[in-house]
């Protein structure tokens, strides 16, 4: 049979929801009676909700379907700043659960009517007596609406114990919102054909209730009622999350670097050279302690703000003092936007390209070392996660997949020649080491005791 609405009514009571979260905005939302999640599925998408539970009294419903609510590849591969979590429980809108306290809306779609008299009355004194959610969405079948469904007899459903008329429904949405003190808007879905609309009126009832009492904990409540099973719960990653912030910025340094990495080797295979620059150790250094006094600043001005604890902060002072120290040991470029090609460390040269103008010489054991103002300033989206060329030395600082200069103020790759040479190295270090073991078993005993008792000395 072809769907008597456009969209179809459970979508429109979905849809009614999704705009009012989109309006209001709350941030813990529950849907009581979720069913098979349906709704749910789509609030997660609502980046302002913070908590969102589903709860229901059937378990092998909510067990088959929740798993839908986990997060997808995307959520681990580009978490956002917004941070969502889902918890699913298994119990009754009867029963008190403290953990469905002080939430800013709860969502009771097509449930009611499936409670006996006594039910109904404990489902008021539980949700808005005890829960007292600062928004309350209730829908029900309007059964003066019943007759304009086709081959329709009795309720819309078998369980069902009830279908109210509109002055039924009103007379109970009147007691409810004097009874805990809240005051409510009724409207319906699901249109009836036209010049029918005033006799019979929407398919769903649809009641908003808005709570205006203040406080939503009641005397004598002792906040520990837990009487909800709860079957799954899900953090979403979060950049807010540290580990997850710094996985991400890791992964575009990393990414970033391969390609400047990429650069340098194409043009150093075509020769493509510049001339070098004399970097100019003062004035680089004085504008890097200028750049760092000045986040210095900014992060003290927005301490206030700040989630970070106390013990970060701290750690991000030490940091910074000691930086602004050894930066006078090592050049950084003029302009702050160089690469700088350092050669063998041993041979202790170093030398500087700026912008685009690459070194002559990259030594065989050459080292690329990105200034981190650098990609700071080149790379938006390790900007945007770091926040300051400061925090982002803080969020690199011993992190296994990125190497830092000695006084941490660029980020250093290898070049494959030198990744080579190494390789090579390593290779004629196994094959001497074979042919020495060989003479060692051919009988020079005397020489491989030396050898040995060298090392243990
Ligand atoms: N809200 C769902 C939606 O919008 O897709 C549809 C609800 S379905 C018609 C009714 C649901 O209420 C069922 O899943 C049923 O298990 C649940 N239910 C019935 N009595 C309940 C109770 N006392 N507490 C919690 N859930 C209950």
């Amino acid at each position: 049979m072809e769907p008597m609405f456009t969209p179809a009514l459970h979508k429109q009571r979905h849809q009614f929801v999704i705009d009012f979260v989109k309006r209001k905005k709350p941030k813990k939302v529950a849907d009581l009676g979720c069913s098979k999640c349906r709704l749910l599925k789509k609030l997660k998408f609502q980046r302002e909700i913070e908590l969102l539970v589903g709860m229901d009294l059937n378990a092998a419903k909510l067990k088959k379907k929740m798993k839908g609510l986990s997060p997808v590849s995307t959520d681990y591969l580009q978490p956002t700043y917004e941070k969502l979590r889902i918890e699913m429980y298994q119990g009754s809108v009867t029963e008190k659960d403290s953990r469905l306290r002080g939430f800013d809306l709860m969502t009771i779609i097509e449930l009611i009517e499936h409670l006996v008299p006594d039910d109904l009355e404990r489902f008021g004194a539980v949700v808005f007596g005890y829960m007292a959610p600062e928004d309350v969405i209730v829908s029900t079948p309007n059964s003066e609406f019943n007759h304009l469904l086709p081959g329709l007899t009795g309720f819309r459903h078998t369980d069902h114990k009830f279908e109210w008329t509109r002055a039924e429904f009103k007379t109970w949405a009147q007691t409810v919102c004097s009874r805990y003190g809240y005051e409510v808007e009724l409207t319906g879905l699901g249109e009836a054909p036209q010049g029918r609309q005033e006799s019979v009126g929407f398919c769903s009832h649809v009641g908003v209730f808005h709570r205006i009492s203040k406080s939503n904990v009641l005397p004598g409540d002792s906040g520990d009622d837990l009487s909800y099973t709860l079957l799954y719960s899900i953090d979403y990653p979060s950049l807010h999350d540290n580990k997850v912030l710094q996985r991400v910025l890791v992964n575009e340094v990393v990414y970033w670097m391969e390609k400047m990495k990429d650069k340098w080797m194409e043009e150093e295979k075509h020769g493509k050279t510049d001339d070098a620059l004399t970097p100019c150790q003062t004035e680089g250094g004085e504008k890097e302690k200028e750049k760092e006094k000045e986040e210095e600043k900014e992060e003290d001005d927005d301490d206030d703000d700040d989630d970070d604890d106390d013990d970060d902060d701290e750690d991000e002072e030490e940091y910074t003092a000691s930086a602004c120290g050894a930066e006078m040991k090592t050049p950084v470029d003029p302009c702050g936007e160089g690469v700088s090609h350092q050669g063998d460390e041993a041979s202790g040269e170093v030398r500087w390209t700026s912008g685009q103008r690459h070194q002559e010489t990259s030594t065989l054991h050459g080292c690329m070392s990105v200034p981190l103002a650098l990609l700071w300033s080149s790379c938006p989206k390790v900007a945007a996660l770091s926040g300051s060329v400061g925090n982002l030395r803080h969020l690199l600082t011993d992190n296994p997949e990125v190497e830092l200069s000695q006084n941490g103020s660029c980020v250093l790759v290898h070049s494959r020649q030198r990744d080579q040479e190494e390789e090579e190295e390593e290779q004629q270090e196994k094959a001497d080491k074979s042919k020495d073991d060989a003479e060692g078993s051919q009988g020079s005993h005397q020489v491989k005791q030396g050898d040995e008792w060298e090392t243990n000395v």
